[in-house]
């Protein structure tokens, strides 16, 4: 059964350049399904709501979680109706011991933590803070120590993608137990919809991002990135591996009765004339609007169809199938 997020607050004390959470807003509510948007006063009801509506996992987002008042009984409450995941979405600067403690016995699973850079100061131009890198590092290990399940967030930007390849050594040296590092790519929304400049050109990310891949792989560190606000999916070149296609082949099967945002996420992208020629191009949703219209659409590369994707994923094979030449509409 699908995972469903809840958003509790907008309340942060961090404030990253690229932070999407205001897009959320309530009024953005279009009803009672459109949990992504912040939950308000009434969260029981509202949890007993998606625990009725099927939803086993829960992932419990911001904002920051931890500056909500009630965050420790909505997670307590959380277990009492049965999720079997219960995740917190945090920046990690408040998971002090006592806080990691407190949320494991009510019942916290996993969390997916952010950590926007190993650098301090970048990581404090990127999250416009002073000094909280250290308390977010200490965050992460006091949720290693206590035994749960730790995802760590990485979006990318203008501000760390030169540094990709050390940022995976440093999570392997520094970060050692965490279960996997998920990528993003900065979404055009919120702060980052007002500021072009955040966006790295694909074809300068490429090489740091072909290298990250294969240090993490070096390494043995799992990494995925998220196929909805990832890179695209011609730019995992050698590590499509990592994809979960899932999301875009069957997202009712992620995301229930709830696909608003992944449909409005996907109605924000377009593809290029070339992808027509690309092996994922049944399943492809393209990359950003607002920055191929900024950079035209010469970065996106058709991936070529050869045995290993095929055995990959024989899903996209059967879409070719349906299609009958193997080219045509797209997702
Ligand atoms: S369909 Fe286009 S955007 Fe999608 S993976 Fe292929 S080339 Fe890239």
């Amino acid at each position: 059964m699908p995972a469903q997020t809840v958003r509790v607050t907008l309340r942060c004390n961090h404030g990253c350049v690229f932070c999407f959470a205001e897009w959320c807003l309530p009024q953005r509510r279009r009803d009672v399904h459109d949990y992504t948007n912040v939950i308000g006063d009434d969260w029981r009801s509202e949890l007993d709501e998606v625990r009725a509506a099927g939803y086993d996992e829960l992932s419990i987002s911001g904002g920051e979680p931890l500056l909500h008042p009630e965050l420790v009984p909505m997670v307590r409450h959380a277990k009492a109706l049965g999720f079997s995941r219960i995740e917190v979405q945090t920046n990690a600067s408040l998971m002090t011991t006592r806080n990691v403690a407190r949320l494991r016995a009510a019942g916290m699973t996993a969390s997916m933590a952010s950590l926007p850079s190993h650098v301090p100061r970048a990581f404090d131009a990127i999250t416009r803070t002073k000094g909280h890198f250290q308390a977010s590092v200490d965050g992460i290990r006091n949720l290693l120590r206590a035994r749960v399940e730790v995802i760590l967030c990485h979006v990318i930007c203008a501000g760390n993608y030169r540094l990709l390849p050390d940022y995976v050594r440093f999570a392997d040296e520094t970060l050692h137990g965490i279960n996997e590092i998920l990528f993003f790519y900065v979404q055009p929304e919120g702060r980052a919809a007002r500021n072009p400049r955040l966006f790295p050109r694909l074809t300068s990310l490429r090489p740091r991002w072909l290298s990250a891949m294969s240090e993490a792989d070096r390494l043995g560190l799992y990494f995925r990135t998220d196929t909805q606000t990832g890179l695209p999916l011609c730019y995992m070149t050698g590590h499509e591996d990592r994809l979960k296609l899932i999301d875009l082949l069957d997202p009712r099967a992620v995301f229930g009765t709830d696909v608003s945002s992944f449909e409005y996420m996907q109605g924000n992208k377009r593809k290029a004339p070339a992808c027509g020629t690309c092996f994922f191009d049944p399943v492809c949703f393209g990359f950003w609007k607002t920055y191929l219209e900024a950079h035209g659409d010469g970065e996106l590369r058709p991936v070529p169809e050869d045995a290993r994707l095929r055995a990959l994923f024989p899903a996209v094979v059967e879409r070719h199938a349906r299609r009958g030449t193997g080219h045509g509409e797209g997702a």
